[in-house]
């Protein structure tokens, strides 16, 4: 008896996708998609760059991919012992980010961010929760409350809705070759067939394909690394990866002056002189922080922050397709679509003192109402005080506790990694507590003689910061690429000591 193959116990859902192809070229024209395939094409922009990250390193049609230095900055995390972070909490805020936009997204049918959402916690101890004031609420299973216990008593706030997604219901658009997403009208359709200079109208073929999550995670892999992520996905091509992009000095110079200013982390960096390549930094906790930043900030404020010039793939195109939706047709809302165009970090991912123009969402005021109804005690989360109905029902107003902090503060506004400390900072980005022997050790590895290393001091503020951030994004010499214009001349007198770290 012929075996058959196991059906797979859970449901694939499916959604058609029309596409036009150039059977002459083996090409895609466009497709003509709908709201669910759309809302998830959107819902890349609200995704942290550490969910990317993670994402793209799992195997889908198409083998795992490597986002220039952002890969190994991932990784470096993953491997990072919890005790050079300040709580267990942190650790997991880094590798599964929440996106601030997760409401939107969440139920969608095609959604394919796996990180938990974000569920609140009060004590484990109930008296904790009827205090009068200075009672915790927490948005990370298990944190420690003030009084020693763990906060792991789930409550769900009351109305809180997930959102439908980020299109109109009814809404269809044309998805070009690139990822931009456009109002599907006929005039739009024969634009491009006369742009893409379609002459053999005979070559050009109706094709439908099966969408499921796997083939989303296809997509955003190539939407990473292709110009031309339609083609590559239908015809099954080897996406072209293209160069770097290298940092243009231009693009910095019309930022204002006054941006400059601010907060500066200064990081010694140590520099072949041959070909001015950075070996490595050794840097403070703040600059670690500043890197472990990166995974929490989501694609859409990354590219805002980058003025829609990332270099990546297409996904500058996708972005861009934003400004050009009408709220009145094609997105839920003009709120939305800014949100959508520039999404700030979740709740607690931001680190103090972030150099980069970044903002995070606040929660609102949450009171803990509780009722007693002559046997137990029932606790509900809301944003609004009640009457209380007996002497024993109370409101209390909860304070946040944050996830980077360690027993029992409720705001003391740290960063991810556990200071003071120093870090080793290689030029792909992996960050590692600094050891003297392993740095002698990698040198050893690269082997670079010590006549070729000079160091480097250099002054991390918000333009090296933007610089790092972009080449972070394809390149695996993100330091060098990002800091070879910024570096300040330090040789070494005695390259002997190697007490610069
Ligand atoms: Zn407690």
């Amino acid at each position: 008896m012929a075996a058959t193959k196991a059906p797979s116990n859970e449901q694939v859902y499916k959604v058609p996708l029309k596409v036009l192809v150039d059977r002459s070229e083996n090409k895609v024209v466009f497709a003509e998609a709908s709201k669910d395939f759309v809302d998830v094409l959107l819902s890349f922009l609200a995704l942290p760059l550490g969910t990317i990250a993670r994402l793209v390193a799992k195997e889908s049609n198409i083998p795992p991919v490597k986002l220039g230095s952002l890969s190994s900055l991932y990784e470096s995390v993953s491997n990072l012992e919890e005790e050079h972070l300040w709580t267990p909490t942190c650790k997991e805020m880094l590798l599964h980010p929440r996106s601030s936009m997760e409401s939107y997204y969440q139920h969608l049918k095609l959604n394919i961010d796996d990180t938990d959402p974000t569920n609140y916690f009060l004590c484990e101890n109930l008296d904790c929760s009827r205090k009068p004031s200075g009672s915790l609420l927490s948005i990370f299973n298990n944190q420690r409350c003030s009084c020693g216990k763990l906060m792991n008593r789930i409550v769900s706030p009351e109305n809180n809705t997930l959102e439908n997604g980020f299109v109109k219901e009814t809404a269809t658009f044309i998805i070009c070759d690139d990822l931009s997403v456009l109002p599907n009208i006929l005039v739009t359709s024969l634009n491009l067939l006369q742009k893409l200079g379609i002459k053999d109208m005979d070559a050009i073929e109706e094709q439908t394909v099966d969408i499921s999550k796997r083939e989303v995670v296809d997509l955003l892999k190539l939407s990473m690394i292709s110009k031309s992520p339609l083609t590559d996905f239908i015809f099954e091509k080897k996406p072209r990866v293209d160069d770097f992009n290298p940092i243009n000095e231009s693009w910095f110079e019309r930022g204002e002056e006054s941006s400059d200013e601010g907060r500066r982390i200064v990081v010694r960096a140590l520099v072949r002189k041959s070909n001015k390549k950075i070996m490595f930094t050794g840097a403070e906790e703040d600059f670690a922080d500043f890197l472990f930043s990166f995974l929490t900030l989501p694609l859409g404020g990354v590219l805002h922050m980058l003025e829609g010039n990332s270099s990546l793939g297409c996904i500058d195109k996708l972005h861009k397709s934003i400004s050009e939706l009408s709220p009145d047709r094609y997105l839920r809302s003009q709120r939305l679509k800014e949100e959508l165009a520039n999404p700030k970090c979740a709740t607690q991912f931001t680190i103090s003192g972030q150099i980069l123009p970044i903002g995070e969402v606040s929660l609102p005021v949450y009171y803990c109402n509780t009722f007693f109804d002559g046997v137990r005690h029932t606790f509900a989360l809301s944003t609004s005080t009640r009457t209380p109905y007996y002497d024993y029902d109370k409101n209390v107003r909860l304070e946040i506790l944050d996830g980077k902090s360690s027993i029992g503060d409720f705001w003391i506004g740290k960063g991810f990694a556990k200071g003071p400390s120093t870090f080793m900072v290689t030029d792909d980005l992996v960050v590692t507590p600094m050891s003297s022997i392993s740095a002698v050790s990698y040198l050893n590895r690269s082997q670079v003689p010590l006549s070729d290393l000079e160091e480097r001091v250099i002054s991390v503020g918000v333009k090296e910061g933007l610089a790092i951030l972009k080449a972070s994004l394809t390149s695996t010499s993100a330091l060098s690429n990002a800091l070879q214009q910024f570096t300040k001349i330090n040789e070494l007198e005695n390259l002997s000591t190697i007490s610069i770290l």
